[in-house]
């Protein structure tokens, strides 16, 4: 079985994640594949509970802005009928939640890290279920397998508890599997967590290595690991083969291809990475190893 991660980029626009389920369903073992929230969604959530926290109405206008990239997504990529509508009421009702909390917290003026995480939670869980649908896989919750723990007021992994709990859910391996990135849970109290600001290449890499997968593919909106940000350097160019060892310095030094705690869970297991571009599948992408 393999992981395949796709990030923002790689579900932002309809024509986007219509390539996310060619690449999908072109896969012929079983597959868990792991989402970020719609590209762009998890700064507007940020952003939208920081204009309620000081008062600003005007959060409304940006709430809208997430309500209506939600449901016009889900518009343009799956087909007119039953399944639209009962994803578009689904999507509707966690867009209601979500709105509710933002009003609670531009009546009481307060945005609690708590209150925080748990708004953010709402973009994986919302591009999820439309990629579930889209892709015809069977949605598993993230927050009940993938637990945290807190270290000096930082939320960590408990690698242990997640590494069963991933191991129990997914005993019978369906050929399908969708997963929202990013999110967990507090082991003690169950409060919403996540995994920082770039986190669902990490939730890939450990469901990844807690099932030994054959190989965990990032899928992202470059040719693969390149010599520079091609977004600063133009004449930048694509590393066909690293070492866990030469990628994980990259990182570290703001690679930012790869969430740095990313490479760790998978080294260990010595499961190849493979970085590949959503937009050119064909490319050959790099490859991430021992040697
Ligand atoms: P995703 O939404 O798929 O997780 P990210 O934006 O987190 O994508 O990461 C991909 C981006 O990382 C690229 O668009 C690129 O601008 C940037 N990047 C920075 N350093 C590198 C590098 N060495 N190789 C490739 N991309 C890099
Ligand atoms: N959506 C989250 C973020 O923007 C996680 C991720 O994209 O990996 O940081
Ligand atoms: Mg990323």
């Amino acid at each position: 079985m393999k992981v395949l991660k796709f990030g923002g980029s790689s579900v932002g626009s309809a024509s986007s994640i219509l390539s996310v389920k060619r690449i999908v369903e072109a896969v012929n073992e079983p597959v868990i594949v792991v989402v970020s929230a719609l590209g762009g969604i998890t700064d507007k959530l940020i952003n939208t509970s920081k204009m309620a926290a000081v008062g600003d109405a005007s959060y409304e206008n940006e709430f809208r802005e997430i309500v209506y990239r939600h449901v016009e997504m889900i518009k343009e990529v799956i087909p007119a009928g039953e399944a639209q509508v009962a994803l578009q009421r689904q999507v509707g009702e966690l867009l209601n939640e979500l709105k509710d909390i933002f009003q609670g917290i531009y009546l009481i003026k307060d945005l609690s890290p708590k209150t925080s995480d748990t708004i953010v939670s709402y973009g994986e869980r919302l591009s999820s279920i439309i990629v579930a649908e889209l892709t015809g896989a069977e949605w598993f919750d993230s927050r009940t397998f993938i637990k945290t723990e807190k270290k000096h007021s930082k939320h960590v992994i408990d690698t242990d508890l997640t590494n069963r709990l991933i191991r129990e859910t997914f005993q019978n391996l369906p050929k399908r599997s969708l997963v929202p990135g990013f999110i967990s849970t507090d082991k003690v109290s169950g409060d919403v967590t996540n995994l920082g600001r770039g986190g669902s290449d990490y939730t890939a890499a450990i469901i990844a290595a807690a099932l030994n997968a054959d190989s965990l593919e990032i899928w992202t909106d470059v040719d693969g690991f390149m010599t520079a940000d091609p977004r600063v350097i133009s004449t930048a160019y694509t590393i066909s083969e690293l070492s866990y060892v030469e990628a994980t310095e990259l990182c570290n030094f703001g690679a930012k291809v790869v969430y740095p705690p990313t490479i760790y869970p998978v080294y260990h297991k010595n499961i190849p990475i493979i970085i590949k571009n959503t937009f050119n599948p064909d490319g050959v992408g790099t490859v991430i190893k021992q040697e």
